[in-house]
């Protein structure tokens, strides 16, 4: 009883503390949406702070999945009847309990009724654009899509109201482990169906979630491949400080010693991470704008109030009349209704406020803009490694977590490599095998694959895979192999480290063959259990 007469009494009071809030804005001050439209075809304004909203949803191939897969992980060396250079392996043998895996539960669960709802919004209003990264999932739901739905999405990419120019590589590759060769190969195999179904090229580097940024990203990865700017959300928290302090959060990056100038590209990093501020964030329940006139928690002024603080603060650490806010988060947007039903209302509120500009964008776009104000930018020398996003908090321990998943990894690559160049100097046509590999290969480089940041399921998963994508090129390295005059075929020894190899140790007599890719001779050691 006592509980239940607090509980009323907060009632109460909370219910007056509205109503005195309430009075405070007046709602006949702001225009309402006319026929049930809200004005949302906001231009550049150059007299006024100009806030970009960039719609994006973050989704990482992996993370936190519940995945049912018991994997027996064996660290092996040696590769026999393999290649020399393949040393060092470690194997995988799967049973295989569960239907669903990190990547493809993330897909089924989210990123397909991402991108679905998403196309419906825009087509709903033509002011709307929404940026869509990572390619593993767009290029899996594309192939999905009927032929209406595909004309569609390809009208939606003319207009850039669909962004796929933003980076498009298979995955947001990690930047402290994978291999250079591994980094560019991801990249160019998302760009290519970009390429072949839209005729575009992507312009734009958005590394946000990666833990610090290396040299290597800032010049082959992003002026490299031709970007005209890269933005990212994770630098030292120090140095973050100071560039905030000194608008210095954009700025020219010079990151290669040997390239110089020609390596340079604008870059962005992106202030309070890649996710809205908290009451910007539509994706939570709770952060709706409530504009409607016959309630009593009509909260227009404070939601515009709020927005036009943010964007103030924003403006105060940049240079210039342009900043940009990402209107998204991590696998935001399944409800993509809900995100841009509350930004129409957003751009059609602040504008009336007139304090300052907001309309709906793209980061080509903002970063035409920006170099268009003829601005100066400090430059920026060397990488972004470690991050610390704190004091005692540095990010350098997935340096060498999960060393076997790192290699396997590695080796992988190697192979795969190493079968594409033998498709090449015998012009072998069956490189679709390689398929596998290559998008096995491609999604261990993700920010939370090869970094070791993922659960242990997940890096099981990715252990999966890269298993299932070698296995297949075993099969077209025999294809390729046959051609050439070799009737038997030969098998990767991938356990022979614990002595684990039937073909050497059940055989008396069995056969190694040794390749060597490099254009050079190479003295080499190969152990072999027999
Ligand atoms: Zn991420």
């Amino acid at each position: 009883m006592r509980t239940r007469t607090a509980l009323a009494a907060v009632a109460t009071a909370a219910a007056l503390v509205g109503g005195a809030v309430d009075a405070a804005c007046d709602p006949s001050k702001w225009k309402l949406p006319v026929d049930g439209h809200y004005d949302t075809a906001a231009k550049i304004d150059s007299q006024k702070l100009n806030v970009h909203l960039i719609a994006h949803s973050h989704d990482d191939p992996c993370v936190s999945v519940c995945l049912q897969v018991v994997v027996d992980v064996i660290t092996c060396m040696g590769i026999l009847m393999g290649y020399v250079s393949c040393c060092w392996v470690t194997c995988v043998s799967v049973t295989h309990r569960g239907w669903l895996v990190g990547v493809d539960q993330y897909y089924m669960e989210r990123v397909q009724y991402i991108l679905d709802t998403a196309v419906e919004e825009l087509v709903r209003n033509p002011d709307r654009q929404f940026m869509f990264v990572e390619q593993s999932f767009f290029q899996r739901w594309w192939h999905e899509q009927g032929s209406e739905v595909q004309a569609t999405v390809k009208q939606l990419v003319k207009e850039g109201r669909m962004d796929l120019t933003v980076n498009g590589g298979w995955c947001m590759h990690d930047e402290a482990t994978p291999h250079y060769i591994a980094m560019v190969d991801q990249t160019a195999y998302g760009h290519k169906l970009l390429m072949e179904e839209f005729g575009i090229s992507p312009r734009i580097g958005w590394q946000i979630d990666p833990f610090g940024h290396s040299a290597t990203q800032g010049s082959l990865l992003s002026q490299g491949v031709g970007f005209d700017a890269l933005y990212f959300a994770r630098i030292d928290y120090q140095d973050y400080d100071q560039r905030k302090k000194n608008k210095d959060l954009e700025f020219i990056w010079r990151p290669s010693k040997s390239r110089g100038k020609s390596s340079e590209v604008f870059t962005g990093e992106i202030i309070d991470n890649y996710c809205p501020p908290g009451k910007f964030d539509f994706g939570n329940i709770g952060n709706e704008i409530q504009d409607d006139t016959e309630l009593h928690d009509f909260d227009v002024c404070d939601e515009v109030d709020q927005f036009v603080q943010n964007a103030q603060m924003r403006g105060s650490a940049s240079k210039g009349n342009h900043v940009f806010i990402p209107m998204g988060c991590d696998f935001q947007y399944d409800n993509s209704r809900h995100w841009f039903k509350n930004m129409d209302k957003l751009i059609h509120y602040v504008n009336q406020d007139a304090r300052v500009n907001v309309l709906y964008s793209n980061l080509s776009y903002y970063t035409d803009l920006k170099k268009a104000e003829g601005l100066t930018w400090s430059v920026k020398t060397d990488d972004f490694m470690p991050y610390a996003s704190g004091k005692h908090e540095y990010w350098s321990g997935f340096f060498t977590s999960r060393p076997t998943l790192k290699r396997f990894a590695r080796v992988a690559n190697v192979l795969m490599q190493q079968v594409r160049q033998l498709n090449s100097v015998y012009q072998s046509h069956h490189s679709s095998e390689l398929e596998s590999l290559q998008r096995a290969v491609g999604l261990v480089q993700h920010h939370d694959g090869l970094s070791g940041t993922e659960k242990q399921s997940v890096a099981d998963d990715y252990a999966l895979r890269l298993n299932d994508g070698i296995i297949k090129a075993e099969k077209e390295m025999n294809e390729i192999l046959f051609v050439i005059g070799e009737k038997e075929p030969y098998h990767f020894c991938l356990m022979a480290n614990t002595s684990v190899c039937d073909v050497s140790t059940q055989n008396d007599d069995f056969e190694v063959m040794v390749h060597n890719a490099l254009p050079r001779t190479s003295v080499q050691t190969i152990s072999i259990p027999i």
